[in-house]
Parts: C-alpha cells; structure tokens; sequence
C-alpha cells in the first residue's frame, strides 16, 4: 500500500502530523514486508494492495492492480457471487470472514487462496472492505496428495486379501475386514482384542512374542508361521509378517500382515504326500524289476536245466539211468561208421532176464524195479568204459560192443552170465535171475542198427528156447522162421505186461425175441510199432509160443470182470462167450481156472459160454470130453464155433454136451446167391435142432441173410448187419440203444 503516504487524509489536521506520517510509514513498511497479499476492496473495485497481493496475482506492481474489478479474481461471476454470499452475514456483523476458494491469476490460471475479508465500518459498507489473501495452492495440492495416498492405503486396508492388523500395547488396534473374514470375526470383532487368543498354542504365542520383540526391537521385519484359532474354533495355518510403525519408537505399536496358507500347506503336504508315494513306487517299481530280473534269470537258468532234463529224458532210461533206445541207435550208428570205415569189428549183445516177470509179479514193482538198476550196474561194470549198456524197456538190456568179435563178444557174454551167479539183494530178498543173450556181429549180421538189434533178438530167443540162461549167436537158419512170426513172437512176450491187448465185445441177437441177450469178447492187440494186428494172425503164433496159456487166462478174466461191471451199472442180464484155444483147452488145470475166476468175481457159470473149435475134438477126443464133461459140471456151456469147417462127426457133437453150434460165417456169407450153401445152412440147424442144439449165425451182414435164417428157424444170429465188435464202453452204449428200439 505505498500510496497512502502519497495521498495524506484529510483528518490529519489535527492530530501530530508527523507521529501519523511515521505511524503511517510504518503500516506502510509492514504491509509492504507482509508475507500475505492485502488489498482495499471499494465497490467491487480494488483501490490499493500490497506488493504481496499483486505477486500473487500475477501482476508487476499494486499500482497496476488498482482499479481493477475484484470479479477478475475469481474464476466466474458465479464464484464470485457465491463468495459475497457466504460473506454477507459475517461482515455486515463487523465479523471477519475467512474462507479458502479457487482464485484466477492474471494469466488466467487458478489457484487456492486462503481470504479474510472484514468491513472497515460495518456501519457503512460503501468505506469498503480490507482482504487479505495467502497463495495455499501449494498446500492445498500437497493435501490432496496425501488424501489421495490415504484413500489408496484404505483401499488396499479394506480390500487386501491378506490379513492386516495394527498392534499395540498388547492388543489388535485396528484390523481390515480381510483378517476379520479369514477368522471367522465380524467386522469391529477385533479391535482391542489380545493376539495370543487368537494363536491355537500358548507356548507357541510365548515363543513369537519373545522372537518378535528380538526383532523388531532391532528395525527387522520378523516373519512366522504359526497356527490360529478362528471364532469357530477350527484351525488355519498363517504365515505372519511384523514391522514396527516407527523403527525409532517401538511404543508406536507394529503392522502385522497375516497370510492364510491353509490350502497351501495342504497342497504342500499333499505334494509332499505325492512325493514320497510316487518314491515308494519307484522303489516298489525298482524292487519289482529286481525280483522279475531275478526271475528271469531263475527261469533261464530252469529252461536250461528243464532242456538238459528234456535231453536226458529223450535219450536215458530214467530208472537205470542207461542210455535208451534212442541214444543206442545214435551210439550205435556212429559206432557201425567207424567199424565199416576202419574193417573193425563190432558186436551187439541182447540180454533178457528169465523169469523177470515172475520176480515183478511175486515180490511187486517195487522190488522189480530195484533189481533193474542192480543190474544196469552190473552190466555196466562189467563191460569197457566205450561199449554202450543200454535198457530197451522191462527187462531187455542192449550191449554195443565196439572192437569186439565173436570171440570178444563170448566172452562178455560169459562174463554176464558169470556176474549173474551172485545174487543181489533186494531190501529183504536174495535174487538170482539169470539173463538170455543173443549176439549179433557187424557186419555179417546186418549192417544197420535195426537190423543187428534184431538178429541179436532173434538169437536171443533162441537161447531161450534153448533152455535159457545162455546165450547165442545169431545165424540165418534161425530167419526161417517167417520174420513176422518172428516179430508177432517177440512182441507177443511183452504185449501182456505192457497192456496193449484189450476186449472188443459183438453182440449176438436171438430171432425169436430180436432181444441181445449175449456177447462174443474178440480180442484185439494194438501193438506201438506193429499197429492193430488181428488176432487171426496171432493167436496162432500165441499158440505155437505157448503164450496162449497166459493170454486165454487174461481173456477169460477180463471178459468176467467186464461182465460184472456191466451188472454193476445195470446193463441186466448179459451172457458173455470167450473163445478158447485148442491148447488152452487141453490144459488139465482148465476147468479149475475158468471155474477160480468166475467164483472170485462172484459170476454165475451160466452167464459164461465158451467157444470150442472142431479141432479140439478132433485131436484129442477122449480128454476133450472128460474136460468138456467137467466144465458142464461147473455149470458152463459149451459152443462150436466155426462150425462146418472142421471134421467133427455128428456122434462126435452129441457126446461132447455142445450147447450151441456157430455156423461158420463162410457159409452165411453167400446163401443169397449160392443154393449149397443155403442147403448146408438149413441142414445144420434141423440136425442142431435135431440134437437139441441151438443155432448161432456167424458173418450177418445183410437183411436177406437174416430173413433167410429166421425163415429156417436159426435161433441167433451175429455180424456187422447188428454191430462191429465194440470196445466195452461202446457196447454198453450200443445195448442201451438197441433195448430202447427194440
Ligand atoms: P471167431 O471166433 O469166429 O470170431 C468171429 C470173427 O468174425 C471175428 O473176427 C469177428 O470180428 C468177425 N466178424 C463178426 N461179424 C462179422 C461180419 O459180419 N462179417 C465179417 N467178415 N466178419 C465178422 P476177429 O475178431 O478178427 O477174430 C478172428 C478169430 O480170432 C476169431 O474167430 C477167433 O477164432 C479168434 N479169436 C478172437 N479172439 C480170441 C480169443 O480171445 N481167444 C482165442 N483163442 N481166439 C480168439
Ligand atoms: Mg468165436
Ligand atoms: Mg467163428
């Protein structure tokens, strides 16, 4: 205001103009070094202001400013009214009036003022009024940033998802709703609550407490995990971080940030969890491989010891230990090979125990069998370290004698037989058994293996015959003997012990009833080698070797025992007819035996018929009756079979007691078309019929052969127009079958 000494009121006339002028320039140097703009308002016109008013204005100097309207200070007409407004009330009551509004510089811009305005005399307005003004632009935007930093921090307060609490003189000064949430608490529950009830373990809050203080008293943030109590008293796990508000005065209290890490540690745990079974299971997985290598090996290791055993099996007999027959033909063909390749001698000796059979039924398989592998030992001692001891099977032993002729191979032989003079002992039994050899020398005998194992065979069986424990060479004159005879011989003498004979049943049917009331048992001999072999062959060879006896008394039992099975299953009454060899029939112990075997299974002798040929009455008629008579006296009845091929006489017939005759089937086969057999056929059965004899048809085959029988009064009739022979089990079948039609 440097214009009021330049312009001296007109009251200073009486008053000490010069005191005035000083107090005068004294208000004028306090205004000028006023900190804060002053200016005199007249009429809505600025008359003086100070040099701070102008500044802050914007304009150079007070002069400048004066009379400028005061509506330029303000932002709009509208500001500035509102202002006179606000103001009225208090300066019309002599009161200072104090506001802070946006105000406009010269150059437009806007700023924030702090004004005080007061009436000189409120009494009359029109003297104008003093305002002063204080630029707070600074200020007033300083404190909008800190509004603004404080609204973002209540943000962040209210709507962090952590838990945020203020801690003070031992209790939660203020919290965000977060921490309140994650508790469980409603909002306001926390304030001034005690942390350590919020902390599931006592000792743990002790714990924190003292490693808080520790830390924080230093200025370092302090982090934790610890577990909380929520309001319904479960359990969270939270990670909690602390900081003093002021590092220079601890009593100023600490934020506390608490993180829920609940899920996250249950997801840990669970990868912990996922972890450790996922290492289990490698090392399950690891031990797994282990044990599979392991077996593996194990199972190689087995393979190689099961092809070593498949290897022995094929080539060594597993109850001696001896090579079998198999490695004795390897051995022996390479043996034939160097004997050719070198002109070397070379003999094969067969061995066969007398009487094994006898040892094996009498004393048992066990014992048998015992005695087998004493005797491989001693063959096998007996002979050099490169001959060959092989066992064939049962009792037949194979020398392969490499280098050895005749003389050589005699003297094995003796050397055999010598060996077999001690006798062995078996478990409580002192055993002799003496052995039949034959010897077969390369390559006069043969030059193959076959071909020599089987002359030394033949020789064999011929030291048997001989009278037996000896042995002999083989020569061609022992070959006469038809080869086959020779074989079906050989082969005979094992076919029993090794079960290759069986029982085929042919039922016979009677004419009058068309019932089955019997059967005809046919042998049938499946030999390994030989194939089927019909008994048309080789019940004669059977007969000529005598081993008819043994056969003929198999038959005879098997056929009772079958016929008691059947019963047993219910297949009724069936009679069953055994064919009977002549040299079967001449044995005086016959009767006795056939009658033995039907009284051990319990069998009627009536459901037994036995099949006779003509030839048994033809040799030796006196014996064939005393025989027939004692049979019929146990009860037996006796057929003809084959009858009309033999020489039998018709007295003959009538003192032999014959209960039926067989019509040979040669007869059946063409009465069809040949009218002399058809006379033959009838004249049998009126003289059987004549005799009391009935009549059995042998070779059935065809419905006119059967009508022409029935037509001429035969009472039975059998053949392939009915049934083939049938194994026992297909006969029973057969019967069931046939009773169902019939
Ligand atoms: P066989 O006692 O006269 O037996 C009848 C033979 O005729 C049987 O031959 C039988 O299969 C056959 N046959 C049955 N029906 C017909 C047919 O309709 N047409 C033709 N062509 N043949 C038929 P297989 O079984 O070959 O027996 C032959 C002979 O061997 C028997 O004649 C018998 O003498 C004898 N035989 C069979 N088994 C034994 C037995 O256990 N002991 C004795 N000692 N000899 C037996
Ligand atoms: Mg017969
Ligand atoms: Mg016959």
């Amino acid at each position: 205001m440097s214009h009021l000494l330049d312009d001296p009121p007109h009251m200073l006339e009486h008053a000490d103009t010069a005191a005035i002028l000083r107090l005068l320039r004294e208000h004028q140097t306090l205004l000028d070094s006023a900190g804060i703009g002053v200016a005199l308002i007249r009429q809505r016109v600025l008359e003086r202001c100070n040099q701070r008013y102008a500044d802050i204005f914007g304009y150079p100097t007070p002069q400048e400013m004066a009379g400028i309207s005061s509506v330029s200070f303000h932002p709009s007409r509208s500001n500035f009214r509102a202002l006179g407004r606000s103001a009225y009330p208090f300066l019309s009551q002599g009161q200072t009036f104090k506001t802070e509004r946006l105000m406009q510089r010269k150059n437009g811009r806007l700023f924030w003022g702090s004004l005080t305005g007061r009436l000189i005399n409120p009494q009359d307005p029109s003297e104008g009024s003093i305002w002063t003004i204080d630029d707070i632009d600074e200020h007033k935007q300083a404190q909008s940033l800190l509004g603004n930093v404080m609204r973002e921090k209540q943000l962040l307060f209210d709507h962090a998802a952590i838990g945020i609490a203020f801690y003070r003189d031992g209790k939660i000064t203020r919290c965000n709703p977060h921490l309140e949430q994650m508790l469980g608490y409603r909002i306001g529950e926390l304030q001034d609550v005690a942390p350590h009830c919020l902390i599931s373990d006592t000792q743990a809050w002790s714990l924190l407490q003292q490693k808080n203080q520790g830390f924080l008293l230093h200025g370092l943030r302090f982090d934790a995990e610890v577990s909380l109590r929520r309001k319904d008293g479960t359990h969270i796990d939270c990670e909690i971080r602390c900081k003093l508000l002021d590092a220079a005065d601890p009593t100023q209290g600490s934020v506390w940030i608490l993180e829920d890490i609940t899920t996250r540690k249950q997801a840990q745990q669970q990868l912990t969890q996922i972890q450790s079974r996922l290492e289990q299971q490698v090392r399950e997985r690891t031990q797994e491989l282990s044990t599979t290598v392991a077996n593996l090996h194990r199972e190689v290791q087995d393979r190689l010891q099961d092809q070593e055993r498949i290897y022995w099996l094929a080539h060594y007999d597993p109850l001696t230990g001896l090579p079998n027959r198999t490695l004795l033909a390897q051995r022996s063909a390479a043996a034939i090979q160097t004997a050719s390749d070198n002109s070397s001698p070379l003999a094969v000796i067969f061995l066969d125990l007398d009487h094994f059979k006898h040892v094996n039924d009498s004393l048992g398989h066990k014992v048998g069998d015992a005695l087998l592998v004493e005797i491989g030992k001693r063959l096998r001692s007996a002979v050099r370290e490169r001959d060959t001891v092989a066992r064939l099977g049962g009792d037949e032993f194979v020398l392969l004698l490499p280098g050895a002729n005749a003389q050589g191979a005699a003297r094995v032989a003796e050397k055999l037989q010598q060996a077999a003079l001690q006798p062995y002992q078996i478990e409580r039994h002192e055993l002799t058994i003496a052995p039949s050899m034959g010897i077969a020398l390369h390559p006069r005998d043969g030059t193959d293996f076959d071909t020599l194992t089987q002359a030394a065979d033949v020789a064999m069986y011929h030291a048997k015959l001989d009278g037996r424990n000896t042995f002999r060479f083989y020569t061609p004159e022992m070959q006469a003997k038809s080869l086959r005879a020779l074989q079906l011989e050989n082969a005979l003498r094992r076919a029993l012990e090794r079960n290759q004979f069986q029982l085929h049943y042919q039922p016979q049917v009677c004419l009058h009833t068309g019932h089955i009331h019997s059967a005809e048992a046919l042998l049938r001999w499946q030999h390994p080698e030989l194939g089927f072999i019909s008994p048309a062959e080789f019940i004669p060879v059977a007969e000529d070797s005598g081993q008819i006896l043994q056969i003929g008394e198999w038959v005879l039992r098997t056929a009772v025992e079958q016929l008691k099975h059947w019963r047993g299953k219910g297949l009724g009454k069936i009679k069953v007819a055994v064919n009977l060899s002549a040299i079967q029939f001449h044995q005086p112990q016959l009767p006795e035996m056939v009658n033995r075997i039907l009284t051990e299974s319990g069998i009627s002798p009536d459901l037994l018929e036995l099949e006779l040929t003509e030839g048994v009455a033809v040799q030796d008629p006196r014996t064939a009756t005393v025989t027939m008579d004692r049979l019929n006296a146990h009860g037996i009845r006796l057929s003809m079979d084959d009858f009309g091929t033999g020489y039998s006489s018709l007295s003959q017939l009538k003192r032999f007691q014959i209960y039926k005759l067989k019509i040979d089937q040669s007869f059946i086969r063409d009465i069809d078309h040949d009218s002399n057999d058809r006379a033959i056929v009838s004249a049998i059965i009126r003289m059987a019929q004549a005799l009391g004899m009935r009549t059995t048809a042998e070779g059935v085959e065809t419905q006119e052969q059967l009508d022409f029988l029935r037509t001429q009064g035969c009472d039975e009739a059998q053949g392939y127009h009915f049934s083939r022979p049938l194994a026992a089990s297909d006969f029973a079948s057969f019967l069931q079958q046939y009773r169902l039609q019939h």
